[in-house]
C-alpha cells in the first residue's frame, strides 16, 4: 500500500498515540476498530478543536483518534502553520481551519458537531458561548471560567441554544477514581471522617498562567480545583464553611499577579473535614494525593491526577488491603471524554459533568480565594 505524505505523517501520529494506549502489535486491527462508526448515528462524532496547545495536541486529539466515536473535523488556532501541520496529521481539510477572528463559520459547517475548548481559563467563556450561538455543543477545559457570572452565562448561552455542555473532569470518568468512590459508597472504611489532597507543581515564568487576567487566579485554579473537586465526588456532598490561607514565598518575579501557594479547609454537612493545599512553587510528587480516612479503613490515591500511573491503595472493612495501580495509558483519560460526549449526544442525556458542576467548583474557589483575604471570582 502506498501511502500519500499526509496519510503516512497520520499514520505515525496515530500509532504513537495507539503505543502509549498499549494497544500495540495489531495495528491494524485496532485503527479499523477506531474508525467503527458509532451504531447510534452510523457516522463518526466530528470533533472542533480550539486551541492548539499542550492538553490539545498532545492528549485531547490522540485520545479523539483512539476513542470509538470521534474524529477531528476543524481546527481554530491563531497560527496558521501550526494548524496546517495538525491538520495534515489529522486529515483536516483547509477551509475547515479557522482563526479566532473567523471562529463563528463554524456554524455552516455541517461536519463539526462539538469543540473541545482549550484556552487560556478567561478565553473559556467567550468561545464556549460563540460555539453555542454557532449551534455547536460544548466540551470546556477546567476551570470553567474566571468568573462565576461568565459560568452561569455559558449554561444559559448553551441552553438556549440547545447545546450540551460537559466540563472536562478527566477524573470522574477514570475507572481508578471510580474504584475508590464506590468503596466510600458501599462503607467499606465506614465513616468517612476526613480527607487530606494536595496538587501542584513548580511553574516555570512566562506561562499565561501566571498572568491573572488569563488565568484568574494561581495554583487553586490550575491544579487546586481538582483536590477540591475530588473532595466533592469523593464524599458526594457540597462544602460549607471555607477557611482559606494564601502566600507567595518566592519573590522571583513570577508571583507579581497571582498567589504562589492556597490552603483551604471545607466542612461537610454530614461532618466530613476536608484539607488541601495547591502550589505554583513546590513539588506534590508528580500528580498530586488525596487521603480518605473512615471509621473502618482508609483510602489513599498517591499519585492521584496525573494522565497516567493513579495508584490506589486502601485498607478496608474486615482488615482486606486492596492496591490498585491504575492499567491505564495517556490518553485514555481523553478518550473517555470524547466518547462520553458524542453518547450523550447520540442519545440525548446530560453529561456526567455539565456546566453546572464546573459552576460549583468556580463557586467555591471564589470563596476559598474571599477567605484568604484576596478577589472573589
Ligand atoms: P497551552 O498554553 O499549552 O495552550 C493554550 C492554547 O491557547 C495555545 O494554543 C495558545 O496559542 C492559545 N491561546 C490563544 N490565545 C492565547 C493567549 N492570549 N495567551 C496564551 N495562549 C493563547 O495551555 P494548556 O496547558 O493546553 O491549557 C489549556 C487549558 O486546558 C487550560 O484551561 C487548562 O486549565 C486546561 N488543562 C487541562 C488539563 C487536564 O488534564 N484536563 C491539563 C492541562 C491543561
Amino acid at each position: 500500500m502506498k501511502l500519500s505524505r499526509r496519510e503516512f505523517s497520520r499514520l505515525i501520529a496515530m500509532t504513537g498515540a495507539m503505543t502509549a494506549l498499549g494497544t500495540l502489535p495489531g495495528v491494524g486491527a485496532t485503527i479499523a476498530e477506531a474508525q467503527s462508526e458509532s451504531p447510534a448515528s452510523g457516522r463518526k462524532f466530528r470533533w472542533g478543536i480550539v486551541g492548539l496547545g499542550r492538553i490539545s495536541m498532545g492528549h485531547f486529539m490522540p485520545g479523539v483518534e483512539l476513542s470509538k466515536t470521534g474524529k477531528i473535523t476543524a481546527l481554530v488556532s491563531g497560527h496558521r502553520e501550526k494548524a496546517e501541520k495538525q491538520a495534515a496529521m489529522y486529515n483536516v481539510p483547509s477551509p475547515s481551519i479557522y482563526s479566532y477572528d473567523n471562529f463563528d463559520e463554524i456554524r455552516q459547517n455541517k461536519d463539526i458537531d462539538a469543540v473541545y475548548i482549550a484556552l487560556p481559563n478567561s478565553m473559556h467563556a467567550e468561545y464556549t458561548i460563540r460555539a453555542a450561538k454557532a449551534g455547536k455543543h460544548v466540551l470546556c477545559e477546567k476551570p470553567m471560567a474566571t468568573s462565576v457570572a461568565d459560568c452561569r452565562a455559558m449554561i444559559e448561552a448553551c441552553r438556549k441554544n440547545h447545546v450540551k455542555l460537559m466540563i472536562a473532569y478527566r477524573c470522574q470518568y477514570n475507572p481508578v477514581h471510580l474504584k475508590a468512590i464506590e468503596l466510600i459508597r458501599t462503607g467499606q472504611i465506614g465513616q468517612v471522617q476526613t480527607i487530606e489532597s494536595a496538587f501542584g507543581f513548580p511553574i516555570q515564568a512566562g506561562e499565561w498562567r501566571l498572568n491573572k487576567k488569563l488565568a484568574g487566579g494561581g495554583p487553586l485554579m490550575d491544579v487546586g480545583i481538582y483536590s477540591l473537586n475530588a473532595c466533592r465526588y469523593l464524599t458526594g456532598e457540597e462544602p460549607g464553611d471555607i477557611k482559606a490561607n494564601a502566600s507567595t514565598i518566592d519573590q522571583d518575579g513570577r508571583f507579581t499577579e497571582v498567589e504562589e501557594n492556597d490552603a483551604w479547609t471545607m466542612k461537610f454537612p454530614s461532618g466530613i473535614l476536608a484539607s488541601c493545599t495547591t502550589t505554583y512553587g513546590g513539588d506534590t510528587g508528580g500528580g498530586g494525593f488525596f487521603k480518605v480516612h473512615g471509621s473502618k479503613g482508609w483510602i489513599a490515591m498517591e499519585p492521584a491526577f496525573p494522565y497516567q500511573g493513579k495508584h490506589l491503595t486502601a485498607h478496608v472493612a474486615g482488615g482486606q488491603d486492596i492496591d490498585m495501580p491504575g492499567p491505564d495509558k495517556d490518553p485514555a483519560d481523553f478518550v473517555r471524554q470524547a466518547d462520553h460526549l458524542a453518547e450523550c449526544v447520540w442519545e440525548n442525556k446530560e453529561p456526567k459533568t455539565p456546566g453546572e458542576e464546573g459552576l460549583r467548583d468556580i463557586s467555591l474557589m471564589s470563596q476559598i480565594y474571599a477567605a484568604a483575604g484576596l478577589r472573589g471570582l
